[in-house]
Parts: structure tokens; C-alpha cells; sequence
């Protein structure tokens, strides 16, 4: 997928996009619960990256498909059970991105226990972009993050109140998973969470690093 980096476009290939749950304290609470001692993260597919200005497609068999405002780091180099240092060392950057979610769907897998890839996995449910920001011009744990619904504030909220922060989140999953080269890590919404309809306009921006914007359409 083609995005913008050091003013060019850059073919962005991850191998895997990770997606971090619950960690913010209130998003956990609007979601009925708490935020988790040890990071919870799940997989969304690389099928289901559109760039910036895209359009997301509500799939037929969900009846409510939600945003979720998340700042994303790209990384550089292979990371194997890195420490917190090693990994801030090894980040290609960051950019926005919105964990499109089917909810319904996901509290039925919810229900039955199964994983959440159903929920979040459909195509056009990772939008990224506009740009990958250098790692030397943003503070990962104090950025403030934001999502419009067609000019109407939704979500507002900063990294600083992130449950486990960006070092010790990309150190812990690289001890279960080795990250590789342009892989993705979405580390969490902050609350105000909310369904999408057909028609609307998107705008989801981090301070620092962009407004990243798409179109909402039902599926045809
Ligand atoms: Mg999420």
C-alpha cells in the first residue's frame, strides 16, 4: 500500500498488523470492563489496508460497524524479545490509523469465544496514513489523538494515557511474535467509540502526525 514517507511515496509491506485491545483505562470501562495487567492484543490481515482518502466498505452481514481512533507504529528492523530500549531504537515511524470494528460481530465471538479476526478483519477495516512521521519529530506518550464523524467530534483523547505504553507494548509482543521490517502495531482507541453509516466522512488525526480521512459506503 502506497504512503507518504520523508516526502515520497513509500510502498508500505507489512507482514502482520497487531492490534492492541483495551489500552485505555475509559475505553475499557465504556466496553464494560477493565483494562487488562498484561498487554491483549489480536491480528487484523494485511487484506484489509486501504490508504488515506479510501473508502470503508460496512460488510451486509454486520449491523453495526464502529471507529476506533489509533496511533500506529511502523518498525524498522527485525525486533525478537527486544527490551523497551532497543525497540524505541528500531522504529521506522508512526501514523493513524482506525481500527474499523464490526461489533456486533464481535461481541457474538465474544459470546462464544472465539477470536475477534471475524470482527475486525473485514476488507477496507485498516485504513492507514496519510504519512509515516520519523520517530525523531513525535513523543509516542503524548500525543493527542482525535476522530471527526462528518465535522462532529467523537473521540479525543492522548498516548499519555495509555495502559502500557509504546516500549514496553512493541517489547511485549515482540517476546511472543518476532516483528518484522514495515510490520504495524495499532496500540489502542481511547473511549468515545460509535457506529458508522453510509455516507459518512471520517477524519481521524494524531497532533504531530496527520489526519488521516475516508468515506464510509454500505456494501453493494
Ligand atoms: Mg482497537
Amino acid at each position: 500500500m502506497m504512503i507518504e514517507f520523508n516526502e515520497k511515496k513509500f510502498d508500505l509491506k507489512p507482514t502482520k498488523i497487531v492490534a492492541v485491545a483495551k489500552n485505555y483505562r475509559a475505553h475499557a470501562a465504556e466496553m464494560g470492563g477493565t483494562a487488562p495487567e498484561e498487554p491483549k492484543f489480536f491480528l487484523k490481515p494485511i487484506s484489509a489496508m486501504i490508504p488515506h482518502q479510501g473508502v470503508v466498505v460496512l460488510p451486509k452481514s454486520s449491523t453495526r460497524v464502529d471507529w476506533e481512533v489509533e496511533l500506529a507504529v511502523v518498525i524498522a528492523s527485525r525486533l525478537t524479545k527486544a527490551g523497551p530500549d532497543e525497540v524505541m531504537r528500531n522504529i521506522l515511524g508512526y501514523t493513524v490509523t482506525v481500527d474499523i470494528t464490526a461489533r456486533d460481530i464481535q461481541n457474538e465471538a465474544k459470546k462464544q469465544g472465539m477470536p475477534w479476526t471475524i470482527a475486525k478483519g473485514f476488507d477496507t477495516f485498516a485504513p492507514l496514513g496519510p504519512v509515516i512521521i520519523a520517530p525523531d519529530k513525535v513523543n509516542p506518550n503524548n500525543l493527542e489523538l482525535w476522530l471527526k464523524q462528518n465535522g462532529v467530534f467523537r473521540q479525543r483523547g492522548n498516548t499519555r494515557d495509555m495502559v502500557h505504553p509504546v516500549d514496553k507494548l512493541l517489547a511485549y509482543i515482540s517476546g511472543i511474535m518476532t516483528l518484522e521490517p514495515m510490520d504495524i502495531i495499532a496500540t489502542g482507541t481511547p473511549e468515545g467509540i460509535g457506529p458508522m453509516k453510509n455516507g459518512d466522512f471520517i477524519e481521524a488525526g494524531i497532533d504531530g502526525i496527520g489526519v488521516l480521512t475516508f468515506m464510509v459506503e454500505n456494501e453493494k
